[in-house]
């Protein structure tokens, strides 16, 4: 099925292509500036679509980047002379600036905080350039330039419909290209869980950044081109409700499928047109279609066919659990185990302690069991060290270097990977995407590369896949390389999230209750995986409740009772203590399984 779709794809690919090519023929005058405004929406749209749909940050400012590309463009040009391009060129990079400072927001709050946020900075935009004197104010600027390209003007329509055309045709290409590969893998693990994201190595404020830049290339372009076509722009362009509607076509279209936003984008405008003598009724009818996407389809129309056929895959069979293959042993990394030495760790939280200077070491080559009581601190010693907290005192050491108070990402990098109490997959990619994006070790910087070396990114890919492939092999997931981590059973996902820890090539491993909700029969698998990944080197702290487990599986045990290390040493020894006893059952009689 799926070899099907790929050979039909260059085939439906070139059939749109001659559709695009031809259509110009077809249209008249009307309908021709009509196709040249749905081109000029579709990209604005894409690069909608990569900030919202792709890295999941709502941005309401998309409009003030075409602005401010078509603002540049008119001002450069008008005012101070400069040819189209040289005037477009700094445009692109007024538009880039903008991107910067309305992804700062970012960095701070997100969902419909940053919202409002982005959409308070494009009103800033629009109150602006209806009041400056540089941008004749109301009355907007005229005498804009047409692009001359090769000798030739571009005054005509039509001519000008085969710039946009191709502008977007590449426009799609790179976005596709980024979504694909590694930073688009990134951002999109941003998007599903940015905090998983973080502790697996992804700089998460970077990425935000680039998502609002890669937004307002796209915007400014649009801008550009709009200046070039119209030869006059004026505030009412700009406004908020053309913000809305651009919005409308991304999530009527699809936002996590740049398709998706191309598509919204032509089917909008050209519903506008024909539409115009009910204006008042067509935002209504958007409204409703908008609120009616969001509720049933919230991928949009894009998403459709892939729910379809998730729903007649469940439908027929179900991805059952028999194709789980056996687990043959840890990919060698190179790298050697760590020495974690953590010293009078503390951490409040207002009037909670949640961890009272708690000091522990765990070596290369061993596994050091955390056990305690629910609410005994032991998940916040696993924030700690991965840096999702900054503890309020004490200190985390990895191999005599502290790495407590650095940003989870760079914990990672130094070498620490973790799997989470709660699983925390990446929803929306593949098992084997989950897998890739750990193992890819480069930083956010290395991004420059989509510009200026993309076989650089194509080489690194086919390497990455290459060595997600033998993981997958190596934890007996290879049949579900392909499958998106919920249609899973669940003690396949728990073997995925320590498959994608192992991805990174830790020197040290945290697991948080990887038993938990296993069978009996998937503990033992548990416990033959951890006991080859020791002895691959990496050293391992492990929180497990089932003390049959623990005690089989542990070298050593630090058993923790409201945030304290109350007892450590070999398991049968600590689980003999009345300290222990107590502190699980109030009692003194032997806990043989937990809770
Ligand atoms: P465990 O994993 O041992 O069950 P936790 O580490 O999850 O325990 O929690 C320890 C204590 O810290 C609990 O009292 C919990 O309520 C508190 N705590 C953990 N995280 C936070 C947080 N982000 N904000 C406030 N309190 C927290
Ligand atoms: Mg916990």
């Amino acid at each position: 099925m799926n070899r099907l779709f790929a050979a039909r794809r260059p085939l439906g690919l070139a059939a749109l292509a001659i559709v695009a090519w031809v259509l110009p023929y077809r249209l008249n005058v009307y309908w021709i500036s009509v196709a040249d405004t749905a081109l000029l929406f579709a990209l604005l749209a894409v690069g909608l679509g990569l900030v919202m749909g792709i890295a999941g940050q709502v941005n309401l400012a998309q409009v003030a980047f075409f602005g401010v590309g078509a603002y540049g463009v008119g001002i450069l040009t008008t005012a101070h002379g400069f040819g189209f391009w040289l005037a477009a060129l700094l445009a692109m990079v007024a538009a880039v600036c903008a991107g910067l400072v309305v992804g700062l927001p970012a960095l701070r709050v997100q969902s419909h905080y940053l919202g409002i946020v982005t959409l308070g900075l494009a009103v800033a935009f629009l109150d602006w350039v209806t009041n400056a004197p540089v941008t004749g104010g109301d009355s907007g600027l005229s005498g804009i330039p047409t692009p001359p390209l090769f000798g030739v003007g571009l005054s005509s329509q039509y001519l000008y419909y085969y710039l946009e055309l191709i502008v977007l045709a590449a426009g799609l290409a790179f976005g596709y290209f980024v979504v694909r590969t590694s930073l688009g893998r990134r951002l999109r693990a941003m998007r599903d869980d940015a905090l998983a994201a973080g502790a697996a190595g992804a700089e998460i404020r970077v990425l935000r950044m680039i998502a609002f830049v890669l937004a307002s290339v796209y915007g400014g372009a649009a801008g550009v081109l709009y200046a070039g076509l119209i030869h006059y722009i004026a505030p009412e362009t700009f406004s908020i409700a053309d913000m809305f509607l651009l919005l409308a076509m991304v999530i009527i279209g699809g936002r996590q499928s740049l398709w998706g936003c191309v598509v919204g984008a032509i089917g909008l405008t050209v519903a506008q047109q024909e539409l115009i003598n009910l204006a008042a009724y067509a935002q209504l009818g958007y409204g409703m279609l908008v609120v009616a996407v969001v509720v049933f389809a919230p991928t949009g129309l894009a998403g459709v066919p892939s729910r379809v056929r998730r729903w007649r895959l469940r439908r027929r069979s179900g991805i059952s659990a028999a194709a789980l293959g056996s687990f043959s042993g840890v990919p060698s990394s190179g790298r050697t185990g760590a020495v974690l030495e953590v010293s009078g760790l503390v951490m409040r939280f207002r009037g909670v302690i949640a961890l009272d200077r708690v000091s522990l070491r765990a070596e290369p080559g061993e596994i050091l069991g955390i056990v305690g009581p629910n609410g005994s601190g032991k998940t916040t010693l696993f924030n700690v060290i991965s840096g999702l907290y900054r503890p309020s005192g004490g200190r985390v050491d990895l191999d005599g270097r502290v790495i407590s108070g650095s940003r989870p990402w760079r914990i990672s990098h130094h070498g620490v990977a973790r799997t989470f109490q709660h699983l925390r997959l990446f929803g929306n990619l593949t098992v084997l995407d989950n897998v890739r994006m750990a193992m890819d070790r480069t930083r956010s910087w290395w991004s420059w590369r989509y510009v200026f070396w993309p076989v650089g990114v194509w080489r690194h890919e086919r390497e990455l896949s290459r060595q997600a492939g033998a993981v997958l092999d190596a934890f007996g997931l290879a049949a579900f390389a392909g499958a998106l981590p919920h249609s899973l059973p669940y003690g396949i996902q728990r073997r995925v999230e320590i498959a994608r820890a192992m991805a990174s090539a830790p020197r040290l491993l945290l697991l948080d209750e990887p038993a938990a909700g296993l069978n009996g029969d998937e503990q033992r698998q548990l416990a033959e995986i951890v006991r080859a990944i020791r002895a691959s080197g990496v050293t391992v702290v492990l929180i497990e409740h089932n003390m049959g487990l623990v005690m089989s599986l542990c070298d050593r045990v630090v058993v923790l009772d409201s945030g304290a290390v109350i007892a450590s040493g070999v398991p049968a020894s600590v689980a003999a203590q009345p300290a222990v006893l107590e502190a699980y059952l109030g009692t003194t009689t032997l806990p043989s399984e937990a809770s």
